[in-house]
């Protein structure tokens, strides 16, 4: 559907019964392109060791309280294990920006976990080099997620400080990897200190440009211990009438625009919208255009330290108890899960159009 940036400003900024359209144009477009399948990605949290100084993420090198911790091969074979024994068609590996596992390393990994389960796999690893992309697509990786977090280039640049003789370009990234054939995902957060609701409008246009497999957004969450939250702070007190606020509604009003202009993505109702409501925000999100959830497989010992927001939901939870509450939250509103590895419905139209 084509939207303008007028319109989605407009539905941004809406805060009425009107609201009740947008959430019905949104659940109408995911069903009629992505069906009633609701798709389950494990996700293994699997370091907490990060390089970089990202203004937002509880997990910046520069936060000294975090408690380090880094699964082995072996564990983390055993979580994806964990995921397809529950019937999971996708492992997510997510971790801070680590060099501490070498380019070999998470090849290793990636291919052990495709023998072993055949599940698809998707990195989420950061800011990585082009021919680590390229090796790592050849051990088997399918996807890769790197979300752009705002596409006002200042507002990036305050919270993303680059590392030494290195320039942080993640659009570049993102093109690079879709010409080496992986599913890209990407997507912002909601209410970054200084993003405006102009800001948002372009983020949500971006993801149609940047032609996105997979979407996900999230409030931002202040995080104490960083440099954010005490910005967070006084631009609350501010009350600039241009300054999105990081809310529950502005999420599902998010994900129903991102549903409206990328209608085959995969949308996932994120941990963070379950954080801000711990009763609903899943369903919510799922009936507002998201098809995706993303049960945590981390083994719980690990899970805890991984804080990149405080007060995460499911911390405490094993994979088991996960993987039931997923299953009742989808059923019960009349949904189902989606059964094999829930690929990009993009990729058809991709394949046809190379193929011509
Ligand atoms: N190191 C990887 C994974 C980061 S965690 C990478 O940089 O891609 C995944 C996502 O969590 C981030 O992309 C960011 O959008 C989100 N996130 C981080 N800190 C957050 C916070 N304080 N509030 C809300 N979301 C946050």
């Amino acid at each position: 559907m084509s939207v303008t940036h007028e319109e989605i400003e407009g539905w941004l900024r809406e805060s009425g019964d009107r609201l009740e359209t947008l959430w019905r144009l949104a659940d109408e477009t995911r069903k009629a392109n992505v069906g009633d399948d609701v798709y389950l990605r494990g996700l293994i949290e699997f370091s907490d060791y990060c390089a970089r100084k990202c203004g937002y993420c509880g997990l910046s090198a520069e936060n000294k309280d975090v408690h380090r911790y880094r699964m082995s091969k072996e564990q983390i074979v055993e979580s994806a294990i964990t995921a397809r024994d529950y019937g999971y068609g996708t492992v997510v590996l997510q971790s801070g920006e680590d060099r501490g596992y070498s380019c070999s390393d998470i090849s290793e990994i990636v291919t052990a976990i495709k023998a072993e389960t055949g599940l698809a796999v998707t990195l989420s690893v950061g800011e990585r080099g082009d021919d680590e992309f390229a090796e790592w697509k050849l051990a088997g990786a399918d996807r890769y997620l790197l979300r752009f977090e705002t596409s006002n280039p200042e507002l990036y640049r305050l919270i993303h400080p680059d590392l030494p003789g290195k320039v942080s370009d993640r659009f570049a990234i993102l093109r690079r990897l879709r010409d080496l054939g992986y599913e890209v995902g990407s997507g912002v957060m909601i209410g970054i200190p200084g993003q405006t609701y102009a800001d948002l409008a372009r983020d949500i246009l971006m993801f149609d440009e940047l032609d996105l497999d997979m979407i996900g957004v999230g409030p931002y969450l202040p995080h104490p211990a960083t440099p954010l939250a005490a910005l967070a702070k006084e631009k609350a007190a501010e009350n600039d009438p241009n300054q999105v606020p990081g809310t529950e509604l502005m999420t599902y009003k998010t994900v129903a625009l991102t549903r409206l202009v990328r209608p085959k993505a995969n949308i996932p109702s994120t941990t963070a919208l379950a954080t801000v409501n711990r009763i609903q925000g899943r369903e919510l999100g799922l009936m507002r255009g998201a098809n995706i959830m993303m049960p945590n497989v981390t083994p719980v010992e690990f899970r805890k330290e991984y804080q990149i927001y405080p007060g995460k939901a499911c911390l405490m939870e094993d994979a088991a108890a996960c993987q039931d509450c997923m299953r009742y939250r989808i059923e019960n509103i009349g949904r189902k899960i989606g059964v094999g590895t829930g690929a990009s419905r993009n990729l058809d139209n991709r394949q046809a159009i190379e193929k011509e």
